[in-house]
């Protein structure tokens, strides 16, 4: 991919161009340069170094890294759960490296599902509840909060146990509470990190599984994972070591864009 430079030189209308020209290529996530760079007394961490990286809409990437290598610091920038020292980040043909808290937080309700390795779910809540959250933050009327919550439980196979709270499923099945809830806004990117990693080896095959049919539903993928294994289910992966990019593999053929 080639790298373009003084991308912080722009004027603002090229800025807004330049988003513009990504959406129109299908770009869901287009980072320039992009750093972040923590200060812990007299020391700089540089957690993500220098970052330029391409992922269109459709894609299932895998973003490789052993533990400390910066993977969840570039997710949480990926994610919009954090903003960038330097550098240039567009979502979805919108400049999120330069917005404040509450547009943030605006884009990344709307743009983005989240995986967490460790689910995530509210206790007391059913798995419906769980799963209408983030169209209650959405401001969606009631009824329609329930068809959706319950088609998003029915494309994980899940609309069985919809009144079930999170301690009556087993792991397996609450993170598929967890990803009926990421997919309940049709967000523009699913952002899973280490989505397997308190899960059996069985239990986490049936996930890689559903993310595979996930995908050929047309869904865009980003998962952050240590293992070699699960990273082999994407059809791209991204090595990361000490904040850059170390190597940048098509492992396999992406699918074909849907009709
Ligand atoms: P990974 O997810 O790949 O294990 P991280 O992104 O969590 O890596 O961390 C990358 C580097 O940044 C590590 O050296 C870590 O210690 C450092 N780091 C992460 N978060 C912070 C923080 N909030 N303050 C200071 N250093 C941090
Ligand atoms: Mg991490």
């Amino acid at each position: 991919m080639p790298v373009e430079t003084a991308t912080e030189n722009l004027t603002p209308q090229e800025r807004e161009q330049r988003g513009e020209q990504l959406k129109r290529d299908g770009i869901v996530i287009r980072t320039y340069d992009l750093w972040k760079t923590y200060i812990m007394g007299d020391q700089e961490i540089h957690a993500v170094s220098g970052v330029d990286v391409q992922i269109k809409r459709g894609e299932y990437v895998a973003i490789m890294g052993p533990s400390g290598s910066g993977k969840s610091t570039l997710m949480n920038l990926i994610g919009c759960l954090d903003t960038p020292t330097k550098g240039l980040y567009y979502l979805n043909g919108k400049l999120a490296s330069d917005m404040e808290d509450d547009e943030l937080a605006r884009i990344r309700n709307k743009e983005i599902g989240f995986i967490f390795q460790t689910f995530n779910l509210l206790a007391r809540a059913s798995a419906l509840q769980n799963v209408e959250l983030p169209l209650i933050y959405a401001g969606i009327a009631s009824s329609e909060r329930s068809n959706r919550a319950r088609e998003a439980l029915r494309s994980v196979d899940l609309e069985q146990r919809m009144y079930h709270k999170p301690n009556e499923l087993s792991g397996g099945q609450r993170q598929r509470v967890a990803i009926a809830r990421a997919l309940v806004n049709r967000p523009s990117i699913l952002l899973a990190d280490e989505p397997t990693g308190a899960l059996d080896t069985h239990t986490g095959d049936e996930i890689m599984t559903l993310f595979a049919r996930l995908h050929e539903q047309g869904n865009t993928i980003v998962l952050v994972t240590h293992e070699q294994d699960i990273a082999m289910h994407a059809d791209r992966i991204i090595h990361i070591r000490d904040g850059k990019v170390e190597r940048d593999e098509q492992v396999r053929s992406p699918a074909l864009p849907l009709p």
